[in-house]
């Protein structure tokens, strides 16, 4: 199998800090999953931050190759940086809306602006009457969580300015979910129905509104264009609850050292593990420096053979030590692989266990790591 080729080359080549695996197909079967989900509406594709760590310039083609129309990053430097890989039908929106000098530049590349203020849609309107031509913009309104977009006050004065010819044409009035990850949260209902309040002083536009957990509260949270994110690279959209989606990352680190210790033997740095009895280490390859997380200290594990291999003392920059008693002697060795991501352990089983959320390992992810992105074929099962 080509997938467990790349990987063999990987191990021979050696020498990284571990080694992290992306299955574009299971990536795309999460999108089509999604496209499902909302259909007749449309899934877009949030990229931002490198796809969340995972590599827009591998993830983005592969999602336009699915069918995916609509990409949306946070900051136009990623835009910029997308639109020479996207055939011109794909369109890129900015979250993070318009800064000061960047118009033109988003003007002549074709990138869409997410405007978030009344400031915005006139620095967009100037850029469309200096270029002469009507220029594309999304409008977004905040709807309960103070983050972007145009407060509820300056509604009626946006409508009134879209009715004037400003040489901007709207392709979505948007908002985001604050609480979509928790169906029972009274926030979405709220949400939803200030998002149809703006629809209504908006009804010539059509709607985007639901990310991944929004997808899932079902139909009226899906307007024309859903934008999902995590829920593509396999992270669960509501956590707690059953994943409906495949894992897209694996990760497995390799062992650098292994020793023996004896009651009273202290662990990593300011000894904040003291050893009860005979205990078997091993000391991996990966540390914070490598995106994982140093709230790991003496909390969360790898695994083995789906054996569990709990971290002992603090993860340091560039290592970590985990206890390998449970595993028969002499199992791991020098490069031997432990799993951090993979069929025993999920992403949010990780973040539970760093106090974070999916969001934060996947995006923390190091550049370390010798990555290998499988296309075609699923990952050779790595389960005992
Ligand atoms: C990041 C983001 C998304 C994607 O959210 P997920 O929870 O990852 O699906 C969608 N919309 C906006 C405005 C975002 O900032």
């Amino acid at each position: 199998m080509h997938g467990a080729i790349v990987r063999n080359i990987s191990e021979e080549i050696g020498g990284a800090s571990g080694y992290l695996t992306i299955d574009l197909a299971a990536l795309a079967r999460n999108y089509t999953r999604l496209a499902a989900e909302v259909a007749p509406a449309r899934a877009a594709a949030v990229v931002k931050a490198d796809a969340y760590g995972l590599g827009a310039d591998r993830v983005a083609p592969r999602l336009y190759a699915e069918g995916c129309r609509h990409f949306f990053v946070a900051q136009f430097i990623e835009a910029l940086r997308l639109r020479h890989l996207l055939a011109d039908d794909a369109q890129i929106f900015v979250l993070n809306g318009l800064l000061p000098g960047n118009e033109s530049a988003c003007a002549h590349h074709g990138i869409v602006p997410v405007i978030n203020s009344l400031e915005q849609w006139h620095q967009w309107a100037g850029a469309a009457k200096a270029v002469g031509r009507p220029l594309p913009a999304v409008l977004q309104f905040d709807t309960g969580m103070s983050r972007l977009g145009l407060p509820p006050e300056e509604r009626e004065t946006l409508a009134g300015l879209v009715k004037v010819e400003a040489g901007i044409s709207v392709l979505f009035v948007m908002s985001h979910l604050a609480s979509a990850d928790d169906a029972e949260s009274a926030q979405n209902a709220g949400q939803l129905a200030e998002m149809q309040a703006v629809a209504g002083a908006f009804p010539q536009f059509d709607v985007c509104f639901a990310n991944s957990g929004g997808i899932f509260l079902g139909r009226p949270y899906h307007g024309v264009l859903a934008r999902p994110g995590i829920a593509l690279y396999g992270g669960a959209p509501a956590p707690g609850r059953a994943n409906p989606m495949e894992p897209v990352v694996s990760l497995d680190i390799p062992v650098v050292q292994t020793r023996t210790v004896q009651a009273g033997a202290r662990v990593g740095y300011s000894g904040t593990h003291l050893a009860t009895g005979e205990m078997r280490l091993a000391t991996i390859a990966a540390g914070y420096a490598d995106g994982l997380p140093r709230s790991l200290s003496d909390r969360g594990a790898f695994y083995c053979d789906g054996i569990r291999l709990p971290i002992i003392g603090r993860v340091s920059m560039d290592s970590i030590t985990i206890d390998i008693s449970a595993l028969p002697e002499g199992r791991l060795r020098l490069g031997s692989l432990v799993e951090l991501l993979g069929p025993h352990q999920t992403l949010e089983d990780v973040a539970r266990d760093a106090g974070t959320i999916s969001y934060e390992i996947l995006t923390g992810l190091g550049n370390r790591y010798q990555r290998s992105y499988f296309s075609h074929h699923r990952f050779p099962s790595r389960a005992s």
